[in-house]
């Protein structure tokens, strides 16, 4: 059967949804991420470009081709994304019951990682970005 993931952001005038199962989960502790989140770390998982529908207006900003995608009136973050690779990851968070189920199988920048917080268990460590 087709999994289907529904979510939105925190005021509703952003919808979010994503078909099938996700590539992959994680999460990122560079500090952009961290910047980006006000938290020690962003979660995400990752589906092919044309599996996410995001409805309603968005903002977004990116210091390089990855392009952080926010709702216009609340803030929340909704998916990040480069064009070149066709792959948009989305945050955790926006799921419905906070993405129950989807867990990280791996960690970026866990050079960066706030030092209370403990690995998740049997998740790939990266150093800095996956290789
Ligand atoms: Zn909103
Ligand atoms: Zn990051």
């Amino acid at each position: 059967m087709d999994q289907a993931w529904d979510g939105r952001c925190n005021c509703g005038a952003v919808r979010i949804a994503a078909r099938g199962a996700p590539l992959r989960a994680g999460l990122c502790h560079c500090l952009t991420c961290q910047r980006e989140t006000g938290g020690p770390c962003m979660a995400f998982a990752v589906w092919r470009a044309e599996a996410v529908t995001v409805e309603g207006e968005t903002r977004e900003w990116g210091e390089n081709a990855y392009r952080r995608r926010f709702c216009a009136a609340c803030g929340s973050r909704v998916t990040g994304a480069s064009a070149e690779d066709g792959e948009t990851e989305v945050r955790l968070g926006v799921f419905e019951g906070g993405g129950r189920g989807l867990v990280p199988e791996y960690e970026l920048w866990v050079i960066r990682r706030q030092g209370w917080m403990a690995p998740v268990p049997g998740a790939r460590q990266y150093e800095r970005e996956r290789e």
